[in-house]
């Protein structure tokens, strides 16, 4: 018999982007002559950076001359690159994270997924709500996140982040006690980011829980002011409780390529039934080896073209090209009045409704209205609804040009 994990049967609803696009084609087909603008986008929009290319072709020629042809690789990401984000990302910003505390990966959606198989079946998830989808979708699958009963998940905790807090999420309270928190910060979608102070709350509470944090920052290279951190281990104790997730897809225009990397570092330590300690970074590796046989080559090659000056230079241009365009919706806005977050630390903009709409409502009259896609909140978590996510990753004529006519929403 051919069994499947009954764990999909919960997921029911269409998965939020597919949703917004099937809308957006209906609204096309109907609308022939209209041109809507699609202010949606969860993927960069500029190509890859001259560099990165440059290193990539001469790559491919490597790998087709026989004295150079390499095979499969290390499965945790050849040295070359892992020792350049240990220097670039780490070492030279006063962290003592060491290569072969890193691991290159496909990018962080994989590892965010992956690193559930390092944990026990009955750890307790929290997810901060609202959040990217990913992270209870994937608590959902591999059996985390319980059923679903009147649209909360029985084995969920969920960490509640609302307006008036900042959309900062609140730490668990009471007997409900996460093994594993995911934070995401800069936030996909709100766009906040957690603050220095707001973060060593929750080391102090992971040190003291001995709880896993799995922190997505998939978005730190948009990090402009001081007092956000870049990474997690910039707080002390962090390296005891702190699995790191990063990636170069919204950093340097790798969604397509397909390249990041998880930081497990050597002293977080996991605890097996029998109360003796596992370093959870053997477990990586031994995960790693045996399901997974590394990036390629070339890609990693690119990679690697992104810690030399020239690509340094791009991802800044490229970073501040979406968080301009973040900025001009933010203000405009701003302007006619409605609540924003986001967009300073973030390609997000994250927006209320004036008249306390839903969110799949201002969804509609965005694009009838304003003739522009959005992301409509409630697709993010309960705490989401009457929100939308607008982005940055655009061209900045088609975000002024939008922008320019945002009154008719009123
Ligand atoms: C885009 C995104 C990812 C996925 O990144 P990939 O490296 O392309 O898989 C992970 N987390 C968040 C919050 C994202 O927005």
């Amino acid at each position: 018999m051919i069994r499947a994990n009954e764990n999909f049967r919960e997921l029911t609803e269409a998965y939020l982007f597919s949703e917004v696009g099937r809308k957006i084609r209906m609204y096309r087909e109907t609308h022939p002559n209209e041109e809507v603008v699609r202010m949606d986008i969860g993927d960069v929009t500029l190509p890859i950076f001259p560099c990165v290319a440059a290193e990539m072709k001469k790559a491919v020629e490597e790998m087709s001359k026989i004295s150079y042809f390499r095979g499969y690789g290390p499965e945790q990401g050849y040295p070359f690159l892992r020792n350049a984000v240990a220097d670039n990302d780490y070492r030279l910003r006063g962290i003592d994270i060491s290569p072969d505390e890193i691991f290159i990966s496909d990018g962080a959606k994989s590892d965010l997924a992956n690193l559930g198989e390092i944990l026990s079946p009955d750890s307790r998830v929290a997810v901060a709500d609202p959040s990217y989808p990913a992270y209870v979708d994937d608590s959902a699958i591999l059996g985390f996140a319980g059923n679903l009963s009147n649209g909360k998940w029985t084995r969920l905790i969920c960490l509640e982040s609302r307006e008036d807090k900042g959309f900062m999420p609140e730490l668990p309270s009471g007997e409900d006690c996460p093994d594993v928190i995911f934070l995401c910060s800069p936030n996909n979608p709100t766009g906040e980011c957690i603050r220095r102070e707001g973060l060593e709350k929750w080391v102090e509470y992971a040190l003291r829980r001995k709880t896993l944090i799995i922190y997505d920052s998939a978005y730190e290279a948009y990090v402009r002011e001081d007092d956000c951190v870049r990474s997690i281990y910039e707080i002390e104790g962090a390296e005891k409780i702190a699995i790191e997730v990063r990636s170069y897809s919204k950093t340097a225009g790798f969604t397509g390529l397909r390249c990041g990397y998880t930081v497990v570092p050597k002293s977080l330590k996991g605890k097996y039934r029998d109360g003796s300690d596992v370093d959870l970074n053997r477990l990586w590796l031994r995960r790693q080896t045996t399901m997974f046989n590394g990036v390629s080559y070339v890609v990693q090659k690119g990679a690697a073209a992104l810690y030399t000056p020239e690509g340094r230079e791009h991802i800044r241009e490229a970073t501040d090209y979406y968080l301009n365009n973040a900025r001009i919706i933010r203000e405009s806005l701003d302007k006619y009045g409605f609540r924003t977050f986001g967009g300073i630390n973030s390609p997000y903009v994250w927006v209320k409704g004036l008249n306390g709409e839903s969110s799949w409502d201002l969804f509609d009259i965005c694009l009838e209205k304003g003739k522009f896609s959005t992301t409509p909140g409630s697709g993010f978590g309960h705490n989401g609804d009457g929100y939308i996510r607008l982005t940055g990753f655009n061209t900045l004529e088609n975000t002024v040009k939008v922008m320019a006519e945002i009154r008719n929403l009123q």
